[in-house]
């Protein structure tokens, strides 16, 4: 499912220590088109050309020496861009940190438009003086993905050369059988250099804003998909559960469905 600019703004705002009710008007509704793997990597460098101060932009392959994983047609072999917005004169080694994650499976489509069209209309509001954009950049340090997956997303394939990135994770996961993907090791490596306090990961096929509620590993019983039923719950499952509630009631319906999951 896609999630609005609006949403995304408010969900930034309310990753900090403080909360700001209420409506941020954009001005309406916006129609954006795809962008392909090529769009992307020319958006980033724009943006990284009109706002030189305020945005990084590199690759994982160059800044974490990792492989590309195969070839992404005319433009080589396909590479993980990054891309960080701060405010240098105002971030500080407490500054609330955000992740968003573009794609993790290359055929489900919505996520690298959106997080790139939410950089691009975010440092535009902010040159525009937008007083919400001007919080978001002068108050976080945002690092945003479009398309980990790069070689799934331009060729508009789930896996990453038949691996799942989301199953290559140290999670729900053989210890010898994950980080086989250079989207997980980009990601990974991404998450070493930093500290977040929140992410989002786009993915498609339903209408859903979801939260990690806990997980099948860590019950009593070895057996535990026999006899954990239900799992063992989060220790921040009821403040996942209070943000996923506000951005789905902030976000309104879609498409026919009155609200999102
Ligand atoms: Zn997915």
């Amino acid at each position: 499912g896609g999630v609005s600019f609006e949403e995304l703004l408010h969900f930034l705002l309310i990753a900090g220590p403080v909360v700001f009710p209420g409506k941020i008007d954009l001005g309406g509704p916006t129609a954006y088109n795809y962008l392909t793997y090529d769009d992307i990597a020319a958006r980033l460098a724009a943006l990284k050309a009109e706002n030189p101060d305020l945005v990084d932009i590199y690759t994982a392959q160059d800044k974490f020496q990792l492989p590309s994983a195969g070839t992404c047609g005319g433009s080589g072999p396909c590479l993980v861009w990054v891309m960080e917005i701060r405010n240098p004169l105002t971030v500080t080694p407490r500054t609330p940190e955000v992740f968003f994650s573009g794609t993790i499976h290359g055929d489900e489509r919505v996520g690298p438009t959106s997080v790139v069209e939410f950089a691009t209309a975010l440092l535009q509001g902010y040159r525009d003086g937008h007083r919400w954009a001007r919080r978001i950049v002068d108050t976080r340090r945002l690092t945003l993905v479009p398309c980990g997956n790069a070689y799934g997303y331009y060729h508009n394939t789930r896996t990453e050369l038949g691996i799942d990135p989301n199953r290559d994770f140290a999670w729900d996961q053989t210890a010898t059988f994950c980080m086989k993907t250079v989207a997980a090791r980009s990601i990974n490596e991404v998450y070493r250099s930093h500290v977040f306090q929140l992410s989002a990961t786009f993915h498609g096929g339903d209408n859903l804003v979801a939260y990690p509620w806990g997980d099948n590993l860590h019950c009593d019983n070895p057996n535990y998909y026999g006899y954990c039923s239900g799992g063992w719950v989060a220790p921040d499952q009821t403040g996942m559960a209070r943000l996923t509630d506000t951005v789905r009631d902030f976000a309104g319906g879609f498409q026919g469905q009155s609200v999102y999951k």
